[in-house]
């Protein structure tokens, strides 16, 4: 077993004052990485080397140690234990992360997805023996058709990014079928980075559409551009309700105007939550729409789990949807169709993924979905509008709102222009909020607005949870106006780590560990 008598206590560091001879806060335990608390030289399993293993696999032999640390079974599960305590989730308070809908992950959910039917299954299982688990993805495609009023969907893509990718790549395809050559994609100033990044990594040319002075767009901006490049464009990317938190008015007469100038119209439907149950995004012209499940359908994301954005296609790219695709025949039996060949309705633009996308996400959000029927998803989604507008209006005397023409819909936006003065910026006000014991909003995004704040309740919290929130943004907001701002510009000074230098962190960001340099002993 490990003898580590001679070795130096826990490594301080250098980020770190040291207030307590540990380091340690209370209970708040200081955790070095894996390389400074185990040892490369021994073993943290307690069986004798093999006598003819030596350091041979097969016919290759180790030129060096391979340099791992080891760890017995409690040091191992204290790390472990010790890191998983130093991360704020969802299930330890409220995450008002605008734009990511951080929701409640329910239980329920997690027991179905555990089902040994849905979780031992494997991808290439005969399609006879997992019949149910293809049900159970048709199903919730066919939920996701109805709730959004679309055509079909296509389930495969692991995340909003990867859904964007997949609807683009359809509305691509589209074009091509029609043999046009149109390369440019409207995106409106307030969006998603992912939407430019989506379209340039396709090969279009982005085309910013700017914000009106209430932070939405207008149809009349989208004509003069489709007039200014006529024949040239290939879609807008448009987020409904927007980053703003706004609902577009003229959503309708923007799609006519796309459609009208021969292109289609994706919506980043990444916001759902705000409409669920309220709007079918298909009756307002959308083409294409990827759904986040971890984002309006309550899986676990943020480090909880990976993601899911199937995307719901109109009636013009449906052919062009990716494969696979899971087919209902007439004796009631799923079907998986892999190949084109095999259909031929379909024009695929080709495939996401290897498999059929992330099984255990499906069978959480289908959960979800049945336990709250269509009447629960609809109060869902106006109790999340409810809260948004709450928290507004809670604060709305103290911070500054910069769109106040129009009601919030899931999420409340916020602009610097009430630390005007104070020497507090967004960011020190976000970090002051850590020591409150607060996951800080979204910052800096959207990009229309100066010192965006956009915080985003979800309808999981309650009145008395939200009204503790608003009590400490108008303690803080009144804190910055007195001019205490010892309280912002150190912060966070409570939490395991001060504050980082955040740009040097992603433009120099230092990704292996290297050993430290050895300590000479003083008395030599
Ligand atoms: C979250 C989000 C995305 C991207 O989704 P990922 O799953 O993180 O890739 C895109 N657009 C908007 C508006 C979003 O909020």
């Amino acid at each position: 077993m490990l003898n580590r008598d001679d070795r130096p206590t826990r490594p301080e560091p250098a980020t770190r004052r040291r207030e307590t001879f540990t380091g340690n806060r209370a209970l708040q335990l200081e955790e070095p990485l894996l390389f400074e608390v185990g040892r490369t030289d021994v073993t943290g399993v307690d069986i004798d080397v093999p006598e003819h293993a030596g350091d041979r696999l097969g016919r290759h032999r180790r030129k060096a140690p391979i340099g791992l640390p080891a760890l017995s079974e409690p040091e191992a599960l204290r790390h472990y234990v010790r890191l998983s305590q130093k991360n704020y989730a969802i299930d330890s308070g409220l995450y008002p992360l605008g734009s990511c809908t951080m929701k409640h992950n329910p239980r329920l959910n997690e027991a179905a997805a555990r089902l040994p039917g849905f979780a031992d299954l494997h991808p290439l299982a005969p399609q006879a023996t997992v019949q149910g688990a293809l049900e159970l993805i048709h199903e919730l495609g066919r939920w996701l058709i109805e709730i959004t009023g679309m055509h079909s969907v296509a389930m495969s893509p692991k995340a909003g990014a990867h859904g964007e990718l997949c609807g683009m790549m359809a509305i691509k395809a589209a074009v091509r079928a029609r043999g046009e050559d149109r390369t440019i994609v409207l995106v409106p100033e307030s969006a998603h980075g992912t939407n430019p990044a989506t379209a340039a990594l396709l090969g279009f040319t982005v085309v910013a559409v700017p914000a009106r002075e209430d932070g939405t767009v207008a149809a009349a901006e989208v004509r003069r551009l489709a007039g200014e490049h006529e024949g040239r464009i290939a879609a807008i990317m448009l987020t409904n309700p927007n980053t703003c938190g706004l609902f577009e008015p003229e959503v309708c007469e923007i799609a006519a105007a796309v459609h009208a100038a021969g292109g289609y119209f994706y919506c980043d439907g990444a916001n759902l939550n705000a409409i669920l149950g309220k709007v079918k995004p298909g009756a307002l012209g959308v083409d294409a729409m990827h759904i986040n499940l971890h984002k309006t359908f309550s899986t676990p994301h943020g480090g909880g789990g990976p993601g899911a954005g199937p995307v719901v296609l109109s009636e013009a790219l449906a052919p062009h949807a990716p494969l696979p695709a899971i087919l209902r025949g007439t004796d009631g039996g799923y079907r998986l169709v892999e190949h084109a060949e095999d259909e031929a309705a379909l024009a695929p633009f080709g495939r996401m993924t290897a498999f059929h996308g992330q099984m255990g996400m499906f069978v959480r959000a289908y959960a979800w979905m049945l336990s709250h029927g269509a009447d629960g998803m609809r109060q869902a989604a106006e109790d999340a509008v409810l809260n948004a507008n709450y928290v507004r209006a809670g604060v709305q005397d103290l911070m500054s709102v910069p769109y106040p023409a129009h009601p919030a819909m899931h999420e409340a936006l916020f602009d610097d222009g009430f630390l005007d003065g104070t020497g507090v910026t967004t960011l020190d006000f976000a970090k002051a909020m850590i020591d409150e014991g607060f996951h800080p909003m979204t910052v800096y995004f959207p990009l229309v607005v100066h010192g965006a704040m956009l915080v985003e309740p979800t309808e999981s919290e309650s009145r008395a949870s939200l009204d503790v929130f608003v009590a400490t943004l108008r303690d803080l907001a009144m804190a910055a106006k007195r001019g205490q701002t010892e309280r912002f510009k150190d912060a966070p000074r409570f939490a395991p780590r001060r504050r980082l230098d955040e740009t040097r962190a992603a433009r120099q960001p230092v990704l292996k560990w290297s050993p430290p340099e050895p300590i000479e002993d003083a008395a030599e």
